[in-house]
C-alpha cells in the first residue's frame, strides 16, 4: 500500500509521532496468525473502495464489520463444523439473539427444551416475548410422542435445543429431534457450548444452525469473551449482517485468542471428558453423594444414547446430589482447596458452581425440583489437570464433612 508520497521524509516531530512506524518492512510470515488490532482499514484508490464494498475483492472495511482476526477464526469453526460458514459475535448470548432474531418473524412461537441456559431463558422470557415470540417448554430429553403433539399444536417454525443440559448433562437425541422438526417444518437451533465440535457435529446430524458461547470450550482459558454461529452460507450472512447493524460483532483481540484457544480444543476436550468420567466414577462409591449426574456412569438416563452420539465423551461436566441440606453443601465447598468456585464453565482448572444460588437461583426449589435440580446438586467443571489431583481435593472436602456434618445428616 505504499503511496507515492508516502517515501518523502517527514518533517515534524509530530508528523513523525503519527506516521513512523507503520509499514514494517517484514515479508515472511509469522508462524501464528497476527493480532489486527485496528479499528478500520485504508483503501488505495476508490477503484479499490469500490471492489472491497462490492465484494470483488476482498478486503476490510471497519472494525465493527468484522476484522481479519475474526475472519480467521470464524472459518475454523466453520471447518471445525463441517458448515458452509460461520460468523463471530460479541458473546455466546449475542449469537444466541442473533440466530433467533434472524430466523423469526414477529409472532412466531419457538419450541424449546425446559432447563435451558438461565441467560438464555431470561432472554427469551423478556426480549423474544415482547416481540411476539412466545417460547413453549418441552421435556427434552423426554417422550417423543408428547413432543410430536407439541408440534403438531404449535406448528413452531424453530425448535431450541442444548446438545448437553446444565447441569445434569441430560443428552437430547438430537439426530431423532432434527427429523422430528423438519417433519414439522420447523429448523433445529443447536446451542453445542458443552460439546464442541470435537465431540460432536449438529450439523452433521441435520440441525440447521450451531452456536457456542467462545468463552467456555473454544476459548477454554476463561480468558475470552465470544459467541460464534456455524451453518450455511445465506442463514450467517444475515446474521453477519444483523450482528454489524446490532453492533454484536466479534472485536479482534478476543477472535485471536479464541483462535488460539482452538488449537489445543481435541487435546483439552479428550482430557476434560476423560477426568469427568473419572471424577463420576469416584463419586459413585463416595457415601456422602446421593447421586451422580454424568453420561458415563450406567444409571445415567442417556449412557447409551451418550455413547452412541459422543463416543468421545461429553466434556467436564459432572453434576452430584449430596446427602443432607445447604449447609451440607457450604461445609463441602469450604473444604476444597484447589476447586473455586467459579460461575462459567470450559476452564482449564476445575471449578464448580451450586446451581441453587447461581445459575438456578431465580427459580422456586419446586421449579428446580421439576428439573431435577435438587437444594444439594453441585456441578463441577472438570479441568485438565491430573485426575488423582482432582480426586484428592474432593476426598479431603468429604473427609471434612464426616467431622463437620451431624451424624443425623449422613445417610445410614
Ligand atoms: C455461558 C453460556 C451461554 C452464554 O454465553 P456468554 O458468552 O456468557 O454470553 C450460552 N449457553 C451456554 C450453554 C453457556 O454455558
Amino acid at each position: 500500500m505504499e503511496k507515492s508520497g508516502k517515501s518523502r521524509e517527514f518533517k515534524g516531530s509530530d508528523t513523525v509521532a503519527v506516521h513512523a512506524g507503520r509499514f514494517p518492512a517484514i515479508e515472511n510470515a509469522p508462524s501464528s496468525p497476527a493480532l489486527y488490532q485496528a479499528s478500520s482499514y485504508e483503501f488505495d484508490d476508490l477503484e479499490d473502495v469500490e471492489a472491497i464494498y462490492g465484494g470483488a475483492r476482498p478486503g476490510a472495511i471497519y472494525g465493527r464489520y468484522g476484522g481479519p482476526n475474526a475472519l480467521h477464526f470464524e472459518s475454523a469453526v466453520a471447518e471445525l463444523e463441517s458448515a458452509e460458514a460461520a460468523v463471530g459475535a460479541a458473546s455466546g448470548m449475542a449469537a444466541i439473539g442473533a440466530a433467533l432474531a434472524t430466523s423469526l418473524d414477529p409472532g412466531q412461537p419457538i419450541i424449546a427444551a425446559a432447563g435451558l441456559y438461565g441467560g438464555t431463558l431470561a432472554l427469551l422470557e423478556n426480549d423474544f416475548q415482547q416481540r411476539g415470540n412466545r417460547t413453549v417448554f418441552a421435556e427434552i430429553p423426554g417422550d417423543f410422542g408428547e413432543l410430536e403433539a407439541i408440534f403438531a399444536r404449535e406448528r413452531a417454525p424453530l425448535l431450541y435445543v442444548e446438545a448437553a443440559s446444565n447441569p445434569l448433562v441430560r443428552i437430547p437425541d438430537l439426530p431423532r429431534l432434527v427429523r422430528l422438526a423438519h417433519a414439522y417444518g420447523a429448523i433445529v437451533v443447536v446451542d453445542a457450548t458443552f460439546v464442541t465440535p470435537i465431540l460432536g457435529k449438529p450439523l452433521d446430524w441435520g440441525a440447521d444452525l450451531v452456536l457456542h458461547s467462545v468463552g467456555k470450550y473454544l476459548g477454554g482459558h476463561g480468558d475470552v469473551g465470544a459467541g460464534v454461529v456455524a451453518g450455511d452460507r445465506d442463514r450467517i450472512d444475515r446474521l453477519r449482517a444483523y450482528l454489524i447493524r446490532n453492533g454484536a460483532t466479534l472485536p479482534h483481540f478476543e477472535a485471536w485468542l479464541a483462535l488460539r484457544g482452538l488449537r489445543t480444543l481435541a487435546l483439552r476436550m479428550a482430557r476434560h471428558s476423560a477426568n469427568a468420567s473419572a471424577v463420576a466414577a469416584y463419586l459413585a462409591g463416595v457415601p456422602a453423594v446421593a447421586r451422580v449426574h454424568h453420561p458415563s456412569r450406567p444409571e445415567h438416563p442417556e449412557h447409551d444414547l451418550a455413547a452412541r452420539l459422543y463416543p468421545g465423551g461429553t466434556g467436564g461436566i459432572v453434576a452430584f446430589d449430596l446427602h443432607g441440606n445447604r449447609e451440607t453443601v457450604a461445609a463441602f465447598v469450604r473444604g476444597l482447596e484447589t476447586i473455586a468456585i467459579v460461575h462459567s464453565l470450559g476452564e482449564v482448572a476445575t471449578t464448580l458452581s451450586y446451581p441453587a444460588v447461581s445459575s438456578h437461583r431465580s427459580l422456586t426449589p419446586a421449579a428446580r425440583a421439576a428439573l431435577g435440580v435438587s437444594e444439594t446438586t453441585v456441578r463441577l467443571s472438570c479441568g485438565i489437570e491430573d485426575a488423582r489431583d482432582i480426586i484428592a481435593d474432593l476426598e479431603a472436602a468429604f473427609a471434612g464433612l464426616s467431622q463437620t456434618v451431624p451424624a443425623t445428616e449422613l445417610p445410614v
